[in-house]
């Protein structure tokens, strides 16, 4: 089996018949980034930054971001680089004293790019690392926790002003640096059309937008099979999503624990997604699936999925599927 997989290292992803597929890693550490390059990934689809700001007392300054950031975009040598910017708050605490203490609420809290925006000075620092780090290979920017045209039309006007400012200080930077959002908050997918104007692209967090949509803390087991990608609001959503991204030609990922799960990857390919976003120890098995996979049969099979009722349902779609 482990055999098996490992002579997929070197194939390419896609189904079976024929369409391209893009695997994106998640990383965190210089070990993922080896490890996603190894593995043939596309690039890197999320990488999160909060363990710079973790174990420690005070924040990393731009020159110490920058050069993770840019340690990152070389890792890659040339692959697309999706850099997350700081998601503190709720379940991921810090000791810097950034994000707040005995919010009443963590999760609907002062978190993701809402302390950011809340913390002009902590948001300017890690854009103008972001922009220097995307004169070394392409680099996009990806903010969590968006719920609102407004959020992206402010964190925009910041990174303009320090593009500028860093150019006229001599810092080479990419012409274009593609500004992303997280669809992980309900009233983002749902509005989506009133900001999808002001974004190059769009990663979906399942793992917070299933916590919100079916309102299931997404580390309570007590609440056992409550909280799930099974259930026909969640599957509503991610189509709806996706299927605006492809009609305003603006390209859609899934960067939650999901798209690393291959019991669900005919489920999304269902949904019209073209780009998965997964840790690199699930990659092999995603691409091994998809290759399995028949684009074609599945898509036209969604409008059954979309009529299942229930998680059992939904569940059968599934088994149904397997084998073809
Ligand atoms: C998500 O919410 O699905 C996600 C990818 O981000 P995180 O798990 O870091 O909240
Ligand atoms: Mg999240």
């Amino acid at each position: 089996e482990l055999r098996e997989l490992n002579r997929l290292r070197h194939e390419p992803n896609r189904t079976r018949d024929g369409t391209a597929i893009e695997l994106l890693a998640n990383a965190e550490s210089r070990e993922d980034i080896a490890e996603a390059h190894a593995l043939g990934a596309t690039g890197i689809g999320l990488y999160r930054t909060e363990f710079l700001f973790l174990q420690r007392m005070e924040l990393p300054d731009e020159d110490e971001q920058f050069r993770a950031y840019r340690d990152v975009v070389l890792g890659m040598s040339g692959r697309p680089v999706t850099i997350r910017t700081l998601d503190l708050g709720a379940d991921k605490a810090d000791r810097t004293g950034l994000a707040l203490r005995g919010e009443p609420n963590p999760a609907l809290g002062l978190r993701g790019v809402r302390l950011s925006l809340a913390r002009k000075g902590l948001l300017e620092t890690q854009l103008r690392a972001l922009l220097r780090a995307s004169g070394y290979g392409p680099l996009r920017i990806l903010l969590p926790m968006i719920s609102s045209r407004s959020e992206v039309r402010d964190v925009r006007a910041v990174l303009l002003r320090a593009t500028r400012d860093l150019r006229s200080e001599g810092h080479e930077i990419a012409e274009h640096v593609p500004l992303g959002a997280m669809i992980e908050v309900p009233a983002a997918a749902i509005a989506l059309s009133t900001f999808i104007g002001e974004v190059d692209f769009l990663s979906i967090g399942t793992n917070d937008l299933i916590q919100y949509l079916l309102a299931a803390d997404r580390n309570n087991e007590a609440l056992g099979e409550l909280y799930t990608p099974l259930h026909p609001a969640v599957l509503k959503l991610l189509r709806d999503v996706i299927r605006m991204g492809r009609m305003r030609g603006v390209p859609v990922a899934v960067c939650g624990e999901v798209a690393g799960d291959a019991a669900f990857s005919p489920l999304l390919l269902a949904l019209g997604l073209e780009q998965f976003s997964l840790h690199p120890t699930t990659l092999l098995e995603v691409r091994r699936t998809i290759r399995n996979c028949d684009l074609e049969r599945l898509r036209a099979h969604a409008p059954a999925l979309m009529r299942a009722r229930d998680r059992a349902g939904i569940e059968r779609w599934m088994h149904a599927q397997l084998g073809h």
